[in-house]
């Protein structure tokens, strides 16, 4: 390969809105054969709002939503974003209560203090058996393709925020460009199955190429297995959850306007966030490299 080359095809590539960590990163693109592809903020906007506030009996909407917000209003994630701001937008002055104590887990939730109570937002698997409202809800939301997340303080489950994200307007597109180049896409993500296979269908990856409820080790477990079954493998995110992932894929894609954690893992950066940019990645590292032999 020579230098010269390599560098054409950097260049055109920025042109395209693909940053290039390095030109020796098109020799790997050239190989791929499997690309993994989060769902959350890669496949859908990411851009999402809260649909849904479903209190446990005994307990108020408002408030779940305003302990809930409090306690997400340091979260990057998505989720955590749409929570702090309906909680915001439905109080007359905007405001929130503080938040001690914040922990994110990545791919799981978050934890904080709010008003001496210790609260717990995110997955259901955190949480016990669910009151017979909030878990008949849950699969209502899941059935319509929602994911929703449980609030609970005090040991207590005590209500079920859920949200709606969009399937980026490209993500179907994106999906056929990448198999009339002759890969082959699989949905990964840390979401329910139900919301998974949803999305699935929507973009055009059959029930069988999706991998869900799986945490950030997972994700890397999952690009691992697929290597050892001798596939070259991209990975393509937007998170901090798939951070690991990107940095043990063959070649790790991620989402402009994703998190920094995601980009400092990646070779490549989609600018614009467009999925279709996967494709045009892929064509121009073999077309460079063409030009080189
Ligand atoms: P994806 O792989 O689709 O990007 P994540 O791994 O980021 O999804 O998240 C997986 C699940 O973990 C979410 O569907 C949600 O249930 C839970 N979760 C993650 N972060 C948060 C958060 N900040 N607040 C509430 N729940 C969260
Ligand atoms: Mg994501």
């Amino acid at each position: 390969a020579t230098p010269t080359a390599l560098l054409v095809g950097t260049g055109r590539g920025a042109q395209l809105g693909i940053v290039i960590r390095g030109p020796e990163v098109l020799e790997s693109t050239r190989r791929i054969q499997v690309v993994l592809l989060d769902k959350t903020g890669t496949l859908t906007s990411g851009r999402m709002r809260v649909t849904e506030v479903h209190p446990a009996p005994g307990e108020d909407a408002a408030q779940v939503l305003r302990i809930a917000g409090a306690a997400e209003d340091g979260s990057e994630h998505p989720i955590g974003r749409a929570i702090a701001r309906a909680a915001r937008d439905a109080r007359a002055d905007a405001t929130l209560p503080p938040a001690t104590e914040f922990a994110g887990d990545a791919g799981l939730g978050v934890r904080a203090v709010v008003e001496g109570h210790r609260v717990v937002v995110g997955r259901d698997s955190l949480f016990g058996e669910l009151p017979p409202v909030l878990a008949g809800a849950l699969a209502g939301e899941r059935e319509l393709g929602r994911t929703a997340v449980v609030v609970g303080w005090a040991g207590q489950p005590r209500g079920l925020i859920s949200v709606a994200d969009t399937v980026r307007p490209t993500a179907a597109a994106a999906v056929a460009d990448l198999r009339r180049l002759g890969l082959r896409p699989i949905l990964l993500t840390g979401d329910s199955t139900a919301v998974a296979r949803a999305v699935a269908t929507e973009v055009g990856i059959a029930a069988g190429e999706v991998i869900s409820e799986v945490l950030p080790e997972e994700k890397v477990a999952a690009v691992r297995q697929l290597q050892q079954d001798g596939h070259t493998v991209a990975m393509v995110g937007d998170g901090v959850n798939d951070a690991a992932a990107l940095a043990q894929a063959d070649l790790g894609i991620a989402m402009g306007g994703g998190t920094d954690a995601a980009i400092e893992a990646s070779d490549l950066t989609l600018v614009h966030g467009d999925p279709r940019l996967m494709a045009d990645a892929i064509r121009l590292s073999r077309a460079t490299l063409r030009t080189i032999r």
